[in-house]
């Protein structure tokens, strides 16, 4: 049976109007299994307007009310881990203890903004001139949105709206067509923990429903995250209309092997982060880079077995590796850039493109493949395939290595395998990345640092979660104070200055 998928606005289930709809697959078959509709402007503007109202008594609960609100949250989450991870894996593909994890980094992030009375604490100089106080303080900016990719469904839209809610504003979530199920859930959770009709709406759609966003003034803040050009559209639009924003995009992420590694250790990390999730991670390895020829050979010959051992499954298979892609236009995305780069003369060394499980031959799988003997001028080295493969590219020496995720457009995460500190501390120095591993491969920072790629990769100067969230989801207004007995100098027709 197909389901038929809501909004949620006002704290209800919100059927579509617009009669636009989408389909939601189910990758491991192929299958539609629910309809999501597509709001319109009409439909946007009116969640806008329901936000814009609850928001004006949300933003004058005190902190540590509304952390309440998220506490409770995550522990109505904690009672449902398993039904949430199996429904995010349904529609996403993920395996799901890969769908746990999804949800966990996003929970972290809650856990996070429940600290919230702590975090807004503003700043305060007592007797900054004779008889004169300054404070700061920081006040919500109103209401918020935030539209966010398919490939984390829970984890993403966690990010987002936990600190913009903890700091006082309404959030409006514009999840991924193409797995909305596990954000509306989300939403009926935070309702249920007691946060107000309204605080929290799910507006599901495509770009009308972004552009409303984007127009709208009552739409104060935008966060995204996507493909890199819809990011830098958002970024630009969002501007040109006043709004502060946040946009984080595409990756190709390199992981550098120095002579002195851990091979074992090297070649883990590699399948794990290269074809975990099948390559549908903003943070997967896509590159790596052996630094030597002997190195290079050795890595390439262990990653060969490797993958020949890898098991793809359904997403509910509890053996499986990794799981489907997905849609179809992702499969066949991938199959052409494998196409390309065999036609660009890299060495196709695993070809993943005939794939098929038995039993599940509808379903969006692909194969897993590695390309040796890719260089800088090569489409698959400089495009996001974002898909289960793995390109080589071999470094004569530390410094080639060191250029490639330098002088690479985009720069998300990097990662080098070393046993050296003196060459890990250089790369971490001079790596032009805005996430860095040392003998991590999926240098994803904990909830209460921050996340955010450099380049292509990222638009904004205020990093997702950690600290930069309170600064992006709230403005800084400062305060300077004194009371009548200090107002002793008359008029004053200079520029004050503190004395
Ligand atoms: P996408 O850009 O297709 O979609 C992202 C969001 O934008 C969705 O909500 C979608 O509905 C909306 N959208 C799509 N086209 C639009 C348009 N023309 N106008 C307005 N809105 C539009 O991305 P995706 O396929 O869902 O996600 C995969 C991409 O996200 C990859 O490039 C991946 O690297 C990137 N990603 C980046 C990060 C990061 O933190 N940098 C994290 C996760 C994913």
């Amino acid at each position: 049976m197909v389901r038929e998928l809501t909004h949620f606005i006002g704290g209800k289930h919100t059927p579509g109007t617009s009669g636009a709809l989408a389909d939601v697959y189910d990758p491991n078959t192929g299958e539609v299994q629910a309809r999501v509709p597509l709001a319109n402007r009409a439909e946007t503007e009116a969640a806008i307007a329901d936000a814009a109202e609850a928001q004006r008594e949300w933003g004058e609960w005190n902190p540590q009310r509304r952390a309440r609100v998220l506490l409770r949250f995550l522990q109505l989450v904690d009672g449902e881990r398993d039904s949430l991870a199996r429904l995010l894996s349904a529609e996403h593909g993920k395996t799901v203890p890969d769908a746990h994890g999804d949800l966990q980094r996003g929970l972290e992030v809650v856990e996070f903004a429940a600290g919230i009375p702590h975090l807004l604490k503003g700043e305060f100089t007592d007797n900054a001139g004779t008889g004169i106080d300054v404070h700061s303080l920081r006040r919500p900016i109103g209401v918020v949105a935030g539209i966010t990719p398919f490939n984390f469904p829970a984890m993403i839209p966690l990010w987002k709206a936990a600190p913009a809610i903890a700091c006082g504003n309404a959030f409006i979530l514009k999840p991924s067509e193409r797995d909305p199920s596990v954000p509306l859930r989300l939403a009926e959770l935070f309702l249920e923990a007691g946060l107000p009709p309204g605080i929290l709406n799910v507006v599901n759609g495509g770009k009308e429903a972004v552009d409303t966003l984007l127009e709208d003034p009552r739409v104060e803040a935008l966060g995204f995250v996507g493909s890199t050009p819809i990011a830098a559209h958002i970024y630009a639009t969002a501007a040109a209309h006043g709004k502060r924003a946040q946009c984080f995009g595409g990756a190709k992420n390199h992981m550098i092997v120095m002579p002195d590694a851990d091979l074992d250790q090297a070649v883990d990390a590699l399948i794990g982060a290269g074809y975990g999730s099948a390559g549908e991670r903003c943070m997967a390895i896509s590159v790596a880079v052996p630094v030597g020829e002997a190195t290079a050979d050795a890595l390439v010959a262990r990653l060969k077995d490797r993958i020949g051992a890898l098991r793809i499954g359904r997403s509910d298979d509890a053996e499986a590796d990794f799981g489907p892609l997905v849609s179809r236009d992702a499969v066949d995305r991938v199959r052409s850039y494998v196409d390309l780069g065999v036609e660009e003369g890299a060495e196709l060394v695993v070809d993943g493109r005939d794939f098929t499980l038995p039993g599940s031959e509808g379903g969006f799988f692909a194969g897993a493949s590695l390309f040796d003997r890719v260089t800088a001028d090569m489409r698959i080295y400089q495009e996001e395939i974002f898909g289960p493969v793995l390109c080589v590219v071999r470094a004569a020496d530390y410094e080639e290595a060191l250029r490639l995720p330098t002088e690479h457009p985009y720069g998300n995460g990097v990662a080098l395998f070393t046993r050296d500190g003196d060459t890990a501390r250089d790369f971490t120095r001079r790596v032009d990345t805005g996430m860095v591993g040392v003998n991590v491969p999926i240098p994803v920072p904990v909830a209460y640092h921050t996340f955010g790629g450099w380049k292509r990769s990222g638009f904004g100067d205020l990093n997702q979660h950690g600290p930069d969230s309170i600064r992006f989801y709230t403005r800084t207004k400062t305060v300077t104070s004194r009371w009548p007995s200090g107002t002793k100098e008359g008029a004053s027709f200079t520029l004050p200055t503190m004395r």
